[in-house]
């Protein structure tokens, strides 16, 4: 069958489709009970949530299942390891008890490296009265980010995030806070932060008022060194009418109106993983809405296998993405986490991409780094394969580092083909790369750090 694009509602309300009625959408009815089943299998064990506009508007259900749209939304089989899969499908086929179900997919999730880059131990931080909080992380010197306790999820969910486990109930896990006073304070006590990241799942999923709370706080502190809020969001992509139509869209502008007339600078840091989600009429509005109250759009996407490693398709969208209005700022490496084995890219292989499509576009576009690992010591971005001396090497650079000194200098790794992580790689000309010591110690102290 042929599927026509849904004559669209233009002020719709968002419904969501879970685990628990996905099998609803006529779309979906059409395919294989298999198919259903295997997505009923790894939604068990992964996050999965999809909207009306990600599946009448965005996902072409006549190239299925290759859609990246509809891989970077439902559940495919090869997210889960093959010991995996049939470990969730054992238990769906013999058991109903969702308690039993429950304990299988927490047991495989453990198995899923569900905090990469040390982000529990390493990053969460203290008050002077020793109160730890976390809601926070702070890991780089000028910019730290804050989880709202109202903004753990998101319009729909991406099949690769990395922030899985705040989505799938494992609470213990949760990095909420409740408190915008607690920010206020730690900003206080940290002159050297100049901007504050909210993030989540996804502040835009906070209704305005609630996100005028935050912001007023902010703004009524005065703090001297605060310049910059960003606000990190994919809502632009799964769900433009935040902007539009939504009942408090207009409360929603006004909000953003506000920070920048304090003299703050509002950074949107818009997720779009892929072309499609540029093309609707409503994010094209939506954008314009955004970029009226003064804010200033920022765009950012890990390379996926699967959805977007395709160098052509890169440069098409940071160049669409320019001519909107928007920054293209991070190409990032998917991260040591979830279904890494499905949507990673090898780093030689994600090099190329940047290359073949950074020289297309033109300089406007070229404000994109990347292809970049945000890993444990800090954000370090492949610059390059070269050969000294006969050896085939990797040069690399801190963008980011936990030491501020590690950043700008290039360092070379041995080439290997298929590493796709900075833990992959071997330093080229010496035992140990050169942060690596300092690294050592700074684990070791957190590890030796009073539990408060
Ligand atoms: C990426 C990142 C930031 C922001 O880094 P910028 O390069 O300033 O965009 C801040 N904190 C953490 C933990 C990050 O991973
Ligand atoms: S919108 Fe962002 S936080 Fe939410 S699922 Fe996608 S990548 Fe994760």
């Amino acid at each position: 069958m042929t599927y026509q694009k849904t004559v669209w509602d233009e002020s719709p309300s968002l419904k969501s489709y879970t685990l628990s009625n996905f099998r609803d959408i006529p779309q979906i009815q059409e395919l294989s009970e298999q198919k259903q089943f295997e997505m009923e299998v790894v939604g068990n064990v992964l996050p999965f949530k999809a909207n009306n506009y990600v599946i009448e508007q965005l996902i072409d259900w006549n190239n299925i299942p290759e859609d990246p749209m509809f891989v970077l939304t439902f559940p495919q089989k090869g997210m889960l390891r093959t010991e995996h899969f049939e470990k969730m499908s054992n238990t769906l086929k013999n058991s109903s008890d969702r308690k039993e179900i429950a304990e299988v997919a927490n047991e495989i999730r453990l198995q899923l490296n569900p905090h990469p880059a040390g982000q529990m131990e390493l990053n969460v931080p203290t008050l002077k009265d020793g109160t730890k909080l976390y809601g926070m992380q702070h890991k780089y010197k000028e910019t730290c980010l804050f989880f709202p306790s109202q903004s753990q999820t998101c319009h729909a969910y991406c099949s690769f995030c990395f922030r899985w486990p705040q989505f799938v109930g494992m609470d213990e896990m949760k990095f909420a806070m409740k408190e915008g006073e607690q920010l206020v304070q730690y900003l206080v006590e940290h002159p050297e932060i100049t901007d504050v990241l909210f993030t989540g799942g996804d502040p835009m999923i906070m209704k305005a008022k609630i996100f005028s709370q935050y912001m007023q706080t902010l703004i009524d502190a005065k703090l001297p060194n605060l310049r910059t809020i960003r606000i990190g969001t994919k809502s632009l992509s799964y769900w433009p009418y935040k902007f539009l139509t939504d009942n408090d869209a207009d409360l929603m502008l006004d909000v953003f109106r506000n920070v920048t007339k304090s003299g703050l600078h509002l950074a949107f840091m818009a997720h779009f993983n892929h072309l499609t989600e540029l093309t609707t009429d409503s994010v094209k509005r939506a954008i314009q809405e955004v970029r009226a109250t003064g804010a200033q759009i920022r765009t950012q996407s890990p390379l996926l296998a699967h959805i977007n490693d395709d160098a052509n398709m890169w440069a098409e969208m940071w160049t669409k993405q320019v001519q909107l209005g928007c920054i293209p700022y991070y190409m990032f490496v998917v991260r040591d986490t979830g279904a890494q084995h499905y949507f990673g890219v090898s780093l030689e292989k994600a090099n190329k991409i940047f290359r073949n499509a950074y020289k297309k576009v033109s300089g406007l576009g070229r404000t994109v780094r990347g292809p970049s690992m945000s890993a444990t010591p800090g954000k370090v971005v492949v610059d390059g394969v070269v050969t000294i001396k006969g050896e085939k090497l990797f040069s690399l650079r801190f963008l980011q580092g936990r030491n501020p000194d590690w950043v700008q200098k290039p360092f070379f790794a041995k080439f290997d083909e298929s590493a796709i992580w900075l833990d992959d790689l071997k330093p080229a000309f010496e035992e140990k790369f050169f942060f690596e010591e300092e690294l050592a110690t700074f684990k070791k102290s957190k590890a030796t750090e009073p539990n408060q």
